[in-house]
């Protein structure tokens, strides 16, 4: 028997999930992420998506994780940036212990 093209959806009950390969966006953690070539079931109606082998659900986690960590690092590299100019009165306040701290090594 070979197998239909289409299947219903397990998530909404719509009876025409396609078989295909796309690029699928997802949510995780907040951030909108963009799998690409991911192969599988997909659901017109909700978006759902059903992975046709383990292989294809391996290769969309890799590839959420390869995302998350790139974006976790832009995001490191961005607030590094925004902190940078803002650093002045914690590094003046810092200065200040030091000097105190070399007035003091001088009293003595
Ligand atoms: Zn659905």
């Amino acid at each position: 028997m070979a197998q239909t093209d289409k299947r219903q959806c397990a998530s909404c009950g719509a009876p025409d999930m396609a078989y295909g390969r796309q690029n699928v966006s997802r949510d995780f953690e907040g951030a909108a992420l963009t799998i690409l070539d991911v192969t599988g079931w997909f659901c017109s109606a909700c978006g759902e998506l059903e992975f046709d082998s383990p292989e294809s659900a391996r290769s969309f986690l890799e590839q959420v994780t390869a995302l998350q960590r790139q974006r976790r690092s832009t995001q490191a590299n961005s607030l590094n940036r925004n902190v940078t100019p803002s650093v002045g009165p914690s590094s003046r306040a810092a200065s200040g212990i030091a000097q105190s701290i070399g007035d003091r090594s001088t009293n003595s």
